[in-house]
């Protein structure tokens, strides 16, 4: 199967080619011809699968002639997403796939000043990417004309459940069009996604590309059991020990310890940004330009904001803290081994993880292997930081509660790193860490 033969505009093929696609993914030939015939679509696939292409190419296509013959602008599509760089994404996507088409396209994100927003809502452009919260704030001020829109598509549905946008989407949907055509797609199909789409939608086509749950096979998965105090060190050592390390993404479990996480990385020579709900928007963007252009190495983020973004190249993901939620594990493997690309996901646990570990086991319907780091110093247990140590560290952190978690096992490693060079420690270290595993 090949791009031409589906059903889609001359000038979007034209574009799909430019991008170096050779042939369609298997939810883009499931999809698009149902899309472009107007049904309603239930698509089950993870991203990485090129489920945006899915269904924005026979969108667009449908779009075309049908612009250029009315000068009228109203806005047609309407795309919601749940986190801003995933519209931003998606926009981006749509720039690029309509580059030979004179179609007008749009971004209503929160985070930024909204007066261009607003703008482009009155001028009326074809087609809009929105996160809910924004959306709602500018059509409760009266902004915007949604009595056009032709196709409602919720991207990533499973993710804006749960962070609570069902009840702003429900107010959304009801100020458009009945007849129109709405087109859902979630990583993952549960009771309450079944009976969103029951709501939302009319008779769709369920479109699912793999197992339920299933991480993409490009993914080789490695876990490394590692003491809490020890994880920094042994991120450094992987950053350090391989060139193959080139772009790596790592996720922290809150915003804070991505902050500080980012920090201990810096002091230690390795180029790294940090993208959470905490950083301006400014910020999160440039961080993941820079990343994107390789000019940092190491992108590190809480689950929400590294959601759905997509970085062609990602060499490696490291689960730093364990996800919180096992589904949390697929989002986080899939930022690599994406489209036809080969990837590798390391995640580290403790001895506190091991339950959540067979918790994703279960979820994965595999077992994964756990490997230690070669050439790696392993503790055999917590050690404790001498007296002296404590004085000249940053290690009194630690009264402070999660306040200088990072920062804390940052300390203890210097410590230990210390302690580990000839005469570095005045105190003999313990019987625990002269014992080290290979
Ligand atoms: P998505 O699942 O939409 O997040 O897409 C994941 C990645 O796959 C993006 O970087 C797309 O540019 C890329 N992609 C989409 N369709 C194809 C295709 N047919 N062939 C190769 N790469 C693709």
């Amino acid at each position: 199967m090949n791009f031409k033969q589906l059903p889609l505009h001359e000038r979007i093929l034209k574009a799909v080619a430019d991008s170096g696609y050779t042939k369609p993914t298997p939810i883009q030939i499931k999809a698009i011809p149902k899309v472009a015939k107007g049904a309603d679509v239930i698509g089950i696939a993870q991203t990485g699968t090129g489920k945006t292409a899915a269904f924005t190419l026979p969108l667009l296509s449908k779009l075309v002639d049908k612009t250029e013959a009315n000068e009228a602008r109203h806005t047609r599509i309407l795309i919601i997403a749940p986190t801003r760089e995933l519209v931003q994404q998606i926009h981006e996507n749509i720039r690029g796939y309509a580059k030979y088409t004179n179609l007008r396209t749009g971004v209503i994100i929160g985070g930024i000043g909204d007066k261009g927003q607003i703008a482009k809502l009155e001028s009326g452009v074809d087609i809009l990417v929105a996160t809910p919260g924004r959306l709602l704030d500018l059509v409760d001020k009266g902004h915007g004309n949604f009595h056009q829109i032709e196709t409602l598509v919720l991207d990533e549905a499973d993710r804006m459940l749960d962070m609570g946008f069902i009840p702003d989407i429900r107010t959304i949907v009801k100020k458009l069009p009945k007849s129109k055509q709405t087109l859902l797609f979630s990583a993952t199909l549960n009771r309450q996604i079944e009976s969103l789409t029951k709501e939302f939608l009319n008779s769709p086509t369920v479109i699912e590309v793999e197992r339920r749950a299933s991480p993409a096979e490009t993914i080789e998965q490695i876990i490394y059991e590692v003491q809490e105090h020890q994880k920094t060190e042994l991120l450094e050592h992987l950053l350090n020990s391989s060139h193959e390390f080139y772009a790596v993404m790592v996720f922290a479990r809150t915003k804070l310890g991505a902050e500080e996480l980012t920090k201990a990385l810096k002091m230690e020579g390795i180029t790294a940004e940090a993208i959470h709900g905490d950083r301006s928007q400014g910020q999160r963007r440039r961080a993941l330009d820079e990343f994107k252009k390789g000019k940092v190495r190491v992108l590190v983020g809480t689950d929400v904001a590294a959601r759905g973004i997509d970085v062609d190249g990602v060499t490696h993901v490291i689960n730093y803290d364990f996800p919180e939620q096992s589904e949390d594990y697929i989002h986080r493997i899939g930022r690599t081994g994406r489209a036809e690309s080969k990837g590798i996901a390391i995640t580290f646990i403790t001895k506190a993880n091991q339950q959540a570990l067979k918790k994703v086991e279960k979820l994965i319907q595999k077992t994964l292997p756990k490997k230690q780091v070669e050439g790696f110093k392993y503790d055999q247990d917590t050690p404790e930081p001498n007296r002296e140590d404590r004085r000249n560290t940053p290690v009194a952190a630690k009264s402070s509660g999660r306040t200088g978690e990072y920062q804390n096992k940052f300390a203890n490693r210097k410590n230990n790193a210390q302690a580990k060079r000839p005469g570095g420690s005045k105190r003999k270290p313990t019987g625990a860490r002269t014992k080290r595993k290979k």
